[in-house]
C-alpha cells in the first residue's frame, strides 16, 4: 500500500514536470512562429486556437478562422 502511494506521488511529479515543460514550450513557440511568418501577420482562430496567416483565413467581422467549419461553429455559438 505504501509503495502504491509512493508510485502515485512519482507519477504526479512526472505529470507536473511535463506540463511545466509543455507550458514553457507553448509560451516560446507562438512567438517564434509569428516572427518567422514572412507573409504578414498571424491571427488566432478563437474556436480551435490555431494561428493562421491573415491572408489565408476565413473572416467574420473582426474574427478570423482557420476553416469554414470553425467560422460556422463560432457564428452558430
Ligand atoms: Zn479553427
Amino acid at each position: 500500500m505504501r509503495l502504491l502511494i509512493r508510485l502515485l506521488g512519482l507519477l504526479f511529479v512526472i505529470y507536473a514536470a511535463l506540463s511545466l515543460v509543455r507550458g514553457l514550450l507553448g509560451v516560446i513557440a507562438p512567438k517564434q512562429s509569428i516572427r518567422s511568418g514572412s507573409s504578414g501577420r498571424l491571427v488566432k482562430d478563437p474556436v480551435c486556437g490555431t494561428y493562421i496567416p491573415e491572408d489565408t483565413v476565413f473572416r467574420a467581422g473582426d474574427h478570423f478562422f482557420c476553416s469554414q467549419e470553425c467560422q460556422r461553429k463560432f457564428l452558430n455559438g
